[in-house]
């Protein structure tokens, strides 16, 4: 006899704990199954929030480590204390992991432990340990089953030497020298945090520029600072393999003599997780990646089956998977439900921080889309100086003729923050106009925003 729910949601990250609250919300009968004790997935337990934790940490000891003496305070004797670092990022995972298990009772949703697996017909199987097998049957299904980190050929994660993002999360001593595959936002956090505690690190990208899709003109600002940090960089260099050694990993580049580094982070991004999930016999199709493609609605090619998340590609994101959810279990419950991905911010939380909203200047130029081009050092803004992060800049692309806000791009402190204003300008069609207009207060970073906004009307009152 198999348990029936309204809607199984399989996967308990971003994605499938919001999508199972909201349902429960909107009244339906809600099950989620994950096979880690811990819920909130890749995002609280191996992703967003441990490395916020650590950039956090890293970053208070790079500034006590040099800055504090610029704004005359001295400290002496500060040390590392590493396993203290890891204690607190680990506490914080724990804490909000429990947080969505307390959200799961309150909503009455039903949770299972345990390997989800697909029977078809509306069945799945939950499997924990050897023999415990529940059966369970949904009207509606939702897969938010994720991703997990990818490699390149010849490298091969060992988890020790050569690691994935999960494990560069937890080393116990700091590596003498780290080399990271990939120049995206996940290889640059943890780049940073590796290199504030003392590593000597090195970027290595295939590309001939870091931060492939963001804005153009911010990524080569963004290098510029990074390389002024101590961070390493080799651009447009292909590895085609990695071999750990004893003491180093030997890493062999295309056209080129080898480098050794003690560890190696593979940052070349994530494929989804669809493992023993038995899509072939609920007859769901996979793309020539792996992931799960969905119609507008999210539903996958099997009648009563969604996706969102990681696993059907588009951006890698949490809040991205959170809106997916929201919007599949409202189509569900209520007939309505979209999701915006052009006011979809993308954040690298280093420092300064990079972020980014809507089109870039390259996928405007590229559509032939002409456009009024606006922006805004934070050298020129009060509260900047006075916090003393001037680097970096507000920068607003606009429609040539309706003024409508098509992208914005931060480089700059508190990037990641400041940039929700302009998502909230493009999810409600404001013209630059609009954000110029609204008062902003001063003394504060937000200023840039509006100046930002000014300078696409090429009238800014500070420069
Ligand atoms: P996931 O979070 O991957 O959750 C899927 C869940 O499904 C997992 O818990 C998994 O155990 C479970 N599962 C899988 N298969 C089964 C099965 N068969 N049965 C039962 N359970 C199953 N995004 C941001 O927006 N901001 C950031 O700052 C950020 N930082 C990141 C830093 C790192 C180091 C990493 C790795 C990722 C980061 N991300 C960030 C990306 C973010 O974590 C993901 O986009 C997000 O977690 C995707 O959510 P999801 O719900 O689709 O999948």
């Amino acid at each position: 006899m198999s348990t029936q729910h309204d809607l199984i949601v399989i996967g308990a990250g971003p994605g499938g704990y919001v999508a199972a609250i909201r349902a429960a919300q909107l009244g339906l009968n809600v099950a989620c199954i994950e096979k880690e004790s811990a819920l909130g997935g890749t995002c609280l337990r191996v992703g967003c929030i441990p490395s916020k934790a650590l950039l956090e940490s890293s970053e208070l000891f790079e500034q006590t480590s040099g800055h504090f003496a610029e704004r005359g305070i001295k400290l002496k004797g500060v040390e590392l204390d590493l396993p203290q670092m890891l204690e607190q990022k680990d506490s914080t995972v724990t804490s909000l992991t429990q947080g969505v298990a307390g959200l799961f009772k309150k909503n009455k949703i039903t949770r299972y432990e345990g390997h989800a697996q697909l029977q078809g017909g509306g069945k799945v199987v939950v499997k924990k340990g050897r023999d415990e097998t529940i059966e369970l049957a949904g009207t509606h299904i939702l897969i938010a089953t994720g991703s997990v980190p990818a490699t390149i050929p010849n490298v091969k994660i060992d988890g020790d030497r050569v690691v994935s993002s999960t494990e560069a999360l937890t080393f116990e001593k700091v590596p003498e020298t780290l080399a990271v595959i990939g120049a995206g936002a996940i290889g640059l956090e943890m780049g940073t945090v590796w290199r504030r505690l003392g590593s000597k690190v090195t970027v290595l990208e295939y590309l001939d520029r870091i931060l492939p899709g963001m804005d153009g003109e911010l990524a080569k600002q963004a290098l510029k600072v990074f390389k002024s940090q101590g961070l390493n960089f080799q651009l447009g260099v292909k590895v085609t393999g990695v071999k750990p050694g004893k003491k180093d990993c030997e890493i062999s580049i295309e056209g080129q003599s080898s480098i050794k580094a003690e560890r190696v982070l593979v940052a070349v991004g994530r494929k989804p997780n669809t493992q023993n999930l038995g899509l072939d016999t609920a007859n769901i199709e996979t793309d020539a990646r792996g992931f799960i493609p969905v119609n507008d609605h999210y539903q996958t090619t099997a009648k009563g089956v969604y996706a969102i998340g990681d696993v059907i590609g588009g951006a890698m994101l949490a809040h991205k998977a959170e809106e997916e959810g929201i919007a599949c279990v409202e189509r569900i419950a209520t007939g309505y439900g979209h999701v915006n991905y052009n006011a979809i911010p993308a954040i690298v939380y280093t420092s300064p921080e990079v972020a980014s909203v809507g089109k870039t200047e390259e996928q405007l130029q590229e559509a032939g889309v002409k456009y009024k081009k606006g922006s805004f050092p934070f050298a020129a803004n009060g509260r900047a100086r006075a916090i003393g992060h001037t680097g970096g800049m507000v920068k607003i692309l606009a429609d040539e003729k309706t003024d409508r806000i098509l992208g914005a791009h931060i480089l700059g402190p508190h990037a990641g923050d400041l940039i929700a204003e302009l998502a909230v300008a493009i999810e409600f069609h404001a013209s630059a106009e609009d954000v110029a207009r609204a008062s902003h207060a001063h003394p504060t970073l937000a200023e840039a925003i509006k100046e930002a906004a000014l300078a696409v009307d090429k009238r800014t009152i500070h420069i």
